[in-house]
């Protein structure tokens, strides 16, 4: 049957053409509307240039209507899901030419020379994030084409794995650049017995001198046979590293120097730099542009979210695209993403970890997302940070302080409350009047999730009962002053010495000293401490006592130490370990 045709699916269209209408001022996006009616009709992938003629006439008749038409329709039709879709529709805007691709590619590329960091984020959630937007292909490629500078190590192939995996981006596809140098080989071929790339023997400073004076260089005006001849010179070994490179014809005049004529492939003695997974087999290796650019293409990329640092790139592969009778796949280049304070520099993180002065990738004062999982900084934080700041080619910056908002809101939630008493200083309350059953809810909001339960006992002439508090409290303590126990009772201080402080008690409830505005300070009975560090951002320990109910928490839980701040568990043994989240 002819889309067209098919009543059912003209309905289902102009119910998401609607929609989408109502939260765009009133002009449905067809791109947006392609997506989604394949995210729901993947069996029309295959018809998706039918299936957009019959979105366009919709997104017409639709878009013809005014905006408080439309809305009496939707709200007339779907009220509940127009509220639904609102709060889910913080979103990505459509991408550019979405429905001329059957299917809708993104990848992401790092090179394994070191763990990803913060820096990376954006490109992978973007690219993952677009190709589940409209049920398409996400695909991680390892670029891992230059043995000697940036060095792959195999570690790193595995933590960028297990970093995506963290990060809930599923790869569809996955490929490693070092296993496709015979591809490489081929399509250089192509391009220099049609004319397109020649070998350039000329030393580099040469070079650049008949480039800056828009000339060709020698090697570039040699017949096609005689370059052919020196590319094979090249496989077979015949040069030695600098000796030679691969150029891409380009425009030898073109405005930016940098374009004309760019290299593609050099040699390096992998004799003396052995590549980690392939070791000496090739002295040939592809550079950036050309593996990245050829793989674009090969594996059916359709959309390249990156960086507009990378813009200069494109414009070196639209050469080859050209060359090879390719379309260059569609090219968003978003602006810089800084974060201040965090330390995102690859080189500086390596280096770091090879003097001893960070502990490993995971150091709390590193933006690896290895630190900041140990931080219990959660992946959905991150996400949506990303998503929120968009694609949008202007400069970003963002602090610590940003990302933790995103972080606090989802914990808050999520975590249970315990108490932590920094330092631990003895706090000895006189005259309590009987046993106190003191029952601390693990959330305030919900009370389902139960609670810690700690008796206080009063003890010998004095009915005196002992505390844990923290140093920072009994520094702040004068005599006279009344101050509350969270969730137990209110005391009097009477007087302090080095170790301790002596208060009396006064009264149970909080309602008498809520107007007084009195200090509530966490507290742990004597006797039912459990030891504590908390690693902080910094990597400074934090030693202290924690309840003794905390012994039942386990490893990679995140909780909120009362007045202190939100921790994520690390280790449950002797004692317990956490890192510092944030406020
Ligand atoms: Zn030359």
């Amino acid at each position: 049957m002819a889309l067209e045709d098919d009543n059912e699916l003209r309905e289902l269209i102009r119910k998401a053409t609607l929609l989408n209408a109502v939260l765009h001022d009133g002009k449905a996006q067809a791109g947006a509307i392609v997506g989604k009616i394949l995210g729901e009709k993947a069996d029309l992938r295959t018809r998706v240039k039918e299936l957009s003629n019959v979105i366009n006439k919709v997104v017409n008749e639709v878009n013809s209507l005014s905006l408080a038409e439309q809305k009496e329709i939707v709200d007339k039709n779907w009220p509940e899901t127009q509220k639904k879709q609102q709060a889910e529709e913080k979103r990505l805007p459509p991408l550019p030419n979405a429905d001329k691709y059957p299917q809708i590619v993104t990848r992401f590329s790092p090179n394994p020379d070191c763990v990803l960091h913060l820096g990376s984020a954006r490109a992978i959630i973007l690219s993952h994030e677009y190709a589940r937007m409209y049920n398409g292909k996400f695909i991680l490629r390892f670029e891992d084409t230059d043995p000697k500078v940036k060095r792959p190590s195999l570690i790193f192939y595995d933590s960028i794995r297990q970093d995506l995996k963290w990060l809930g981006c599923k790869v569809d596809e996955e490929y490693i650049q070092s296993d496709r140098l015979p591809i490489y080989y081929d399509y250089t071929e192509r391009l220099i017995a049609d004319g397109n790339a020649y070998v350039c023997e000329c030393p580099p400073e040469e070079f650049r001198k008949t480039t800056l004076a828009k000339q060709a260089c020698p090697c570039r005006v040699l017949p096609t046979a005689e370059n052919l001849e020196r590319w094979h010179h090249m496989l077979n070994g015949g040069y030695v590293e600098g000796q030679a490179v691969v150029r891409v014809k380009t425009d030898i005049e073109h405005p930016n120097p940098a374009v004309r004529d760019w290299p593609a492939l050099r040699i390096i003695d992998t004799k003396k730099y052995p590549h980690p997974r392939v070791g000496s087999k090739y002295i040939v290796w592809p550079l950036y542009n050309l593996a990245a650019g050829l793989d674009d293409h090969l594996m059916g990329m359709t959309h390249i979210i990156r960086g507009k640092e990378h813009y200069t790139n494109m414009v070196r592969q639209k050469y080859m695209y050209e060359h090879l009778g390719w379309n260059y796949p569609e090219a968003i280049h978003y602006g810089r993403l800084k974060i201040t304070g965090a330390f995102l520099s690859k080189s500086k993180i390596v280096q770091g970890i090879k003097e001893g002065v960070y502990a490993g990738f995971d150091d709390p004062r590193l933006g690896t997302f290895a630190a900041l999982r140990k931080r219990g900084i959660t992946p959905e934080a991150i996400k949506k940070m990303i998503i929120d700041v968009g694609i949008k080619p202007n400069d970003v910056t963002l602090s610590w302080e940003n990302l933790y908002s995103y972080n606090r809101k989802i914990l808050d939630s999520t975590s249970n409350r315990y108490f932590f008493v920094p330092q631990p200083f003895e706090l000895r309350v006189l005259e309590v009047p009987k046993t106190f059953n003191a029952k601390l809810p693990l959330h305030p909001e919900k009370p389902e999730r139960g609670s810690r339960e700690y008796t206080v006992t009063p003890n010998g002439d004095e009915a005196a009962a002992n505390f844990w508090i923290t140093k920072k409290d009994a520094d702040a303590m004068e005599a006279e002053k009344v101050i509350r126990l969270m969730e137990l009772f209110n005391v009097k201080i009477e007087g302090k010495t080095d170790n301790s402080v002596t208060a009396a008690f006064t009264s149970e409830s909080y309602e008498e000293v809520r107007k007084i505005k009195v200090q509530l300070i966490q507290w742990i009975p004597k006797g039912m401490e459990f030891k504590c560090q908390v690693v902080m951002p910094d990597a400074s320990v934090t030693e202290g006592y924690c309840e003794a109910d905390c012994k039942k928490l386990k490893p990679d839980t995140n909780i909120q130490f009362e007045r202190f701040g939100f921790v994520r568990v690390n280790e449950v043994d002797e004692k317990l370990v956490a890192y510092y989240s944030h406020k």
